[in-house]
């Protein structure tokens, strides 16, 4: 889509309803490689991306209705309510739906195919855009017990889901 626009900004592929914000791209990299975008934190996400970086994963949790909810907002999606708390989920999930990429959006992928990426469900209910990981992706399915893990990205950390043995 964008592949050849090297200008300065380096944004990544959009977010969700434009949440705006710049800079904090995935950084250097080796010269003449494109570095990976990263996340780009925004006030209503950043409790997440901060604990990301600690290795815990917390989502938001409706005092309202006691829903969780992600991606992160300043309102709650089932109710409304801006009565919103963070609270640690325990990282266990299972594959809600994956597919596995061959030809990535961002040049800065194109050592990584295939790999998988998928959506799943956690426990605590909200569901999460994230990639498997130590899944051979003939080996995926939906349904797939899976757990979170942590990988250092800049400033921050991205979430992952791997098999939970
Ligand atoms: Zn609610």
């Amino acid at each position: 889509m964008t592949g050849t626009d090297r200008a300065g900004g380096a944004n990544g592929p959009a977010g969700r309803g434009g949440t705006g914000g710049t800079g904090s791209t995935g950084g250097a990299s080796v010269p003449g490689k494109p570095g990976k975008p990263g996340p780009t934190p925004v006030p209503a996400s950043e409790p997440f991306w901060a604990a990301a970086r600690r290795g815990e994963l917390l989502l938001q949790r409706c005092r309202g209705c006691g829903r969780h909810q992600h991606y992160p907002r300043v309102l709650c999606a089932h109710c409304w309510s801006e009565d919103l708390e963070w609270v640690r989920a325990g990282g266990r999930a299972r594959v809600w739906t994956y597919t596995v990429v061959h030809r990535p959006g961002h040049p800065a992928w194109a050592e990584d195919v295939p790999y998988l990426l998928a959506i799943v469900e956690l426990a605590e209910g909200p569901r999460l855009l994230t990639n498997l990981v130590r899944v051979d992706p003939a080996e995926a399915y939906v349904g797939m017990a899976v757990r979170a893990e942590f990988a250092p990205r800049g400033d921050t950390a991205l979430v992952r889901f791997a098999p939970d043995v």
